[in-house]
């Protein structure tokens, strides 16, 4: 009988042998769950074989193999291979940590009904609204409805109305909708006449398209440095139709889940007959593999997600973006720690099709890629709207200056300025709730997280005290508890005080935060865009939710408050962060024909950070860091791995970590670090410690990392959780 070798969740690097009848290599990348220990787990079948190692009389049987959908691709079965490999994490979690919860369940999939969408047909397209009478109004709402997004969903249509879902069944007959989402050929065909036009291209545009059309069908990573404003999703738009003439899929990646919709809109509209599936934590389960299901069907043919819809499988992948490839957002921090910009280039690689990095400040690491000829550049160095210049950008020196309630006077009037004009402006604070600090006046006590080496932030509206860290919140002390004075208070400004000064000061503007705290209920986010688009806002405020991406044309000023900590930060990557987010931010002013201006405010006018930034020079600062690296010797100079401990007592993380650095062996080029704390040295009650690995070789390292990993399995880590971070982004 046969022997399947099957990828189980359990963190073992290893694969388990099972006994299964009619089975082929056909049935490799099927599900199949199977007895472990006393209980039935769902795993992945990975290989397929007729002899195993394991002794037949130990061999047990599958229990049933789900062929309730097709197998999954070899080549997405390899990529989980090579993350398993690259990441050193076990391979039965890589995959099925990749899958959407439903293939993880022990139950086959159904067809979910609930989930069905309905697109338009080209013939529904043709249709006019003139055809249906004017008394019929559920009709031409549905037929409007269809003709907006091209694709609605069955809770959609029933919102329309009650008698909607019989006018659907209704265009149904007429073959203008229909359930399937499959894009007919002859739809393709004619996909000039379905592509709504876009606009005339600048000149840089012209070239990146020109350069990367040139090249659609080979591998090449692209680096498409492009300043904010410059057009790059025009630039992806353009590549993806050249694309969809060729009936192959797209893998857009965003770091952020809030942009998905804005880019959803507008690819719909750019594309409205062709089937684009969104992938992100927000979908429910239904959703998401129903998305996933799509995709792999290739019927979807734009594939627009968060960072784990890079494991998405895509049969006819010729086309891979990751939009704002520096942020942070790509890199997974727990379990598989996986990069799904630096996986999307494998992918790319693997598929032999292009990937797109699209940035205006790059990550450094992609920037000394391009620097030393590894990812082909591309770059757009002004703004695509006619006539729409850069911000100016300026300091305001608050040693000088008077500040109050965190204004300084200039920047008041500046604000002042704007409502006058009604041009909206945008106020950056990154860092959300009333203050970040509970003070004593008296003792100098604060407010600590009892769970974590952290300070508790005041919400004053809640009369609460949170830890951003790990969610813990309680009671406003009345007194202090450490000297009993009742001269507790705020000290410091975070996004919910900013907005009590403001409106205190402009009683008549209209003002809303924008913070985690504001968005967090369903769609708030999207009612606040769409409040802002139509210019029913004066005065944003907002942390780093507002920085990213987003095209507020009538927006005129920003203002940067309280950027300064990050300066003088002890982590290395601090200052190239600091930037991205300020130029991103700076990039929101003056996209459209009115010009826009940044005021900072900060203690460190001269600082070379924001020398640049008002010089928006991203090429001088990115040496002048590049350089410091490479005196220190960080990456991208060298490749680093962390070995991480986390244990209740911080000795016994330590002790973990020294036994770690004793059975390594490490070759020449490879360098160990001494175990130490990390920067968050606390976190959820658990205390935590590093071991840094480095070396100038990547191969090096991974050889390296290869053997270690195995021996680390050996390790007795009594009550010591521990993995390994490969190209870690945080200390
Ligand atoms: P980026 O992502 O590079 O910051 P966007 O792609 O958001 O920039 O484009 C900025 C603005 O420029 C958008 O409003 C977009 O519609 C507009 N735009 C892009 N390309 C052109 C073009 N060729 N002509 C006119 N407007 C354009
Ligand atoms: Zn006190
Ligand atoms: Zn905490």
């Amino acid at each position: 009988m046969p022997i399947i070798r099957v990828a189980l969740d359990v963190p073992v690097n290893t694969l388990f042998d099972y006994l299964a009848q009619d089975i082929t290599a056909r049935d490799i990348g099927v599900r199949v769950s199977v007895p472990f220990g006393k209980k039935q787990m769902i795993g992945m079948i990975m290989e397929v074989s007729t002899h195993s190692l394991v002794s037949s009389s130990k061999l047990r049987h599958a229990v049933h193999i789900f062929r309730d959908i097709p197998p999954l691709p070899a080549s997405l079965l390899d990529l989980f291979r090579f993350c398993s490999a690259y990441y050193h994490h076990p391979l039965g979690e890589v995959v099925m940590n990749g899958l959407p919860g439903r293939l993880r369940s022990i139950k086959p999939v159904v067809a979910d009904p609930a989930a069905s969408r309905y697109c338009l047909t080209p013939a529904g397209y043709a249709a006019s609204l003139s055809a249906i009478p004017a008394r019929n109004i559920v009709k031409r709402r549905l037929l409007t409805g269809l003709k907006e997004s091209g694709v609605m969903h069955i809770e959609e249509v029933k919102r329309l109305s009650r008698r909607a879902p019989a006018a659907l069944r209704e265009f149904i007959t007429l073959r203008w909708v229909e359930e399937t989402l499959a894009v007919h050929p002859s739809t393709v065909a004619s996909l000039s006449e379905i592509t709504s036009p876009g606009p005339i291209l600048t000149t840089d545009q012209e070239n990146a398209v020109n350069d990367i059309a040139a090249k659609i069908s080979d591998f090449n990573t692209w680096l498409l440095h492009g300043i904010t404003g410059s057009g790059k999703t025009e630039v992806y738009l353009q590549l993806i139709a050249l694309l969809l003439r060729q009936e192959r899929q797209a893998l857009v990646l965003v770091p952020e889940i809030n942009l998905t919709p804005q880019l959803e809109a507008i690819f719909r509209a750019r594309f409205p007959a062709i089937q684009l599936v969104s992938l992100h934590s927000g979908l429910n389960p239904g959703e998401r593999l129903n998305a996933w299901l799509q995709a792999q069907r290739g019927e979807a043919k734009i594939i627009l997600g968060t960072r784990l819809a890079v494991f998405t499988p895509l049969p006819k992948l010729g086309l891979i973006i990751v939009d704002e490839e520096q942020d942070t957002s790509f890199k997974q921090q727990e379990g598989l720690r996986y990069s799904a910009r630096d996986v999307a280039i494998f992918r790319a690689k693997h598929a032999n099709a292009p990937v797109i990095l699209g940035s205006a400040t790059p990550s450094l690491e992609s920037y000394y890629n391009a620097l030393s000829g590894r990812y082909l550049r591309l770059r757009l160095s002004s703004r695509a709207v006619k006539n729409a210049a850069l911000p100016v950008v300026r300091c305001i020196d608050t040693r000088a200056a008077k500040i109050k309630e965190g204004f300084s006077d200039p920047l008041i009037a500046a604000l002042e300025k704007c409502l006058t004009l009604h041009q909206q402006s945008l106020v950056f604070i990154n860092r959300r709730g009333y203050a970040p600090v509970l003070l004593c006046k008296s003792c100098a006590w604060t407010a600590t997280c009892h769970r974590c080496a952290s300070r508790l932030v005041v919400h004053l509206r809640e009369k609460q005290l949170r830890c951003h860290h790990c969610g813990h919140q309680e009671r406003f002390p009345s007194v202090c508890p450490e000297c009993g004075d009742q001269d507790i208070v705020p000290f410091g400004h975070g996004t919910q005080r900013v907005e009590a000064a403001l409106t205190e000061r402009f009683p008549e503007a209209r003002i809303v935060r924008i913070d985690r705290d504001s968005t967090r209920r369903k769609n708030a986010w999207q009612k606040i865009l769409k409040d802002i688009q139509e210019q029913r806002v004066d005065i944003l405020i907002g942390t780093q939710i507002l920085a990213k991406g987003h095209d507020f044309p009538n927006l005129s000023l920003v203002s940067i408050l309280n950027s300064d900590a990050s300066l003088f930060s002890t982590d290395f990557r601090a200052s190239e962060r600091l930037f991205a987010q300020l130029m991103q931010v700076a990039g929101r002013a003056g996209r459209a024909t009115i010009l826009g201006e940044v005021l900072i405010q900060t203690e460190f006018p001269d600082h070379p950070l924001y020398q640049a930034l008002r010089r928006q020079d991203y090429d001088s600062l990115a040496q002048t860091l590049l350089a410091e690296r490479k005196t220190a010797g960080f990456p991208p100079y060298v490749y680093q791995a962390l070995l991480r401990a986390e244990a209740l007592q911080i000795a016994a993380a330590l002790d973990f970590l020294a036994r770690a650095a004793t059975i390594a062996k490490a070759p020449k080029l490879v360098e160990i670090f001494d175990p130490v704390p990390a920067q968050m040295a606390r976190l959820r009650g658990m205390e935590r410690a590093y071991l840094l690995i480095q070396s100038g070789s990547r191969k090096q390292l991974q050889e390296f990392l290869s053997v270690w990993r195995a021996k680390l399995d050996t390790l007795s880590a009594h009550k010591v959780r521990w993995t390994l971070d490969v190209d870690p982004l945080e200390f």
